[in-house]
């Protein structure tokens, strides 16, 4: 197990980088599902899965995740993002998250939301000290809203949005998935929210994953056509020569205040720079999104497990880390795993 603990020190105090998997990555960055529980109905994510939420006991307590993620810190993750279903609706978040803020050697903390909680939320979240927020939005018109989460809260999360920007949340990130036929109609709108704010908008390939899902192949836009709709607004030129953060690839329009980032997880596979690992709410660890291979656990912590034997697994899991998803570049294929589990 510890020839996969990269020994190289990356820090005055000598601490260990990352993990390194079968094919050099450094793992680094971990996501956590903290619940499967949605305020949202998305018609792409949760809509058939109402019935199938998880029993509470079948979730990871907050000592639970704790214990883990400090595992997985002292194993050299440096980054971990929150999310879930919508992590804003699990009971004392602020406390849990407050909990993480303190862990030694994690510095980077951030939170997915659909940012329906904001107006409730986000003062405390700032003043735990997060900053860095991604809040999904797939469109700008509150009926259509409506249509595509099954609720009608549009006005709440703008509200949330607003707040956010002026509390000072950066990098501000609005997660847009495309989905012909739903929202490519509001392509343009969101590159001038993108020009007008200081918001980079992200627009993510709709990604066939989840069971009874209202995914379709007719839906999923490439990003190379997404970015040459854009381009009707002007130029669209990359922030640096690598234009890359994270999976993401950045441009801007001249002058704009913000920035768009593309996702193209299904056209432009980012798989050889992965550096992430997921636990799920259901107390899993998962190697890949798009591949359905999980190491529970949550057994293993509730038979009993000693943090070697967690560090064991999880480093097992590593190794099982696939070169790269197997969903093929024309956006057809399918992965069973729940998005609101899997928290994306
Ligand atoms: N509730 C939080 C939120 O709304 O951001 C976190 C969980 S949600 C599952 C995380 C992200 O996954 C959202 O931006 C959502 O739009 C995205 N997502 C869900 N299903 C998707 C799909 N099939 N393809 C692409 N993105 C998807």
């Amino acid at each position: 197990m510890s020839s996969i603990i990269n020994k190289k020190p990356d820090n005055a105090t000598g601490e260990k980088q990352g993990m390194i998997d079968l094919f050099s990555r450094t793992i680094s960055y971990l996501r956590v599902s903290v619940t499967d529980q949605c305020n949202l109905r998305c018609l792409y994510c949760t809509p058939r899965e109402i019935s199938e939420k998880l029993a509470c006991s079948e979730l990871l307590r907050y000592e639970e995740l704790l214990r883990i993620i400090k595992i997985t810190v002292g194993m050299g993750i440096r980054k971990v993002r929150i999310t879930g279903g919508e992590p804003l609706v699990r009971r004392d978040i602020i406390s849990f998250i407050e909990r993480l803020t303190v862990i030694d050697g994690l510095d980077d903390i951030r939170i997915t939301t659909n940012g329906i909680m904001l107006p409730q939320y986000a003062k405390q979240l700032y003043n735990c000290g997060i900053r860095k927020l991604n809040i999904s939005l797939d469109t700008l018109r509150p009926k259509r809203y409506k249509q595509i989460t099954g609720r009608d809260y549009f006005h709440r999360v703008w509200q949330g949005i607003n707040l956010a920007e002026e509390l000072g949340f950066a990098p501000l990130k609005i997660n847009m998935v495309a989905m012909r036929h739903i929202n490519d109609d509001e392509l343009l709108d969101f590159g001038r929210l993108a020009m007008d704010r200081d918001i980079q908008v992200r627009f993510i390939e709709f990604m066939p994953i989840g069971r009874d899902t209202a995914w379709e192949k007719e839906k999923y836009i490439p990003t190379v056509e997404m970015i040459e709709r854009l381009t009707e607004l002007g130029d669209l030129r990359p922030i640096s020569a690598t234009n890359i953060d994270g999976p993401a690839r950045i441009y801007r329009f001249a002058g704009s205040r913000g920035s768009l980032g593309f996702i193209s997880p299904i056209s432009h596979k980012f798989c050889d720079r992965c550096n992430r690992l997921r636990l799920t709410s259901h107390g899993s660890l998962r190697p890949c999104l798009l591949i359905d291979e999980e190491t529970d656990i949550k057994q293993l912590i509730r038979s009993g497990a000693a943090d070697d034997d967690i560090r064991r697994a999880i480093a097992l899991t590593i190794l099982k880390k696939p070169e790269s998803h197997a969903l093929p570049a024309d956006g057809s294929g399918n992965c069973h795993g729940r998005m609101s589990r899997i928290g994306g």
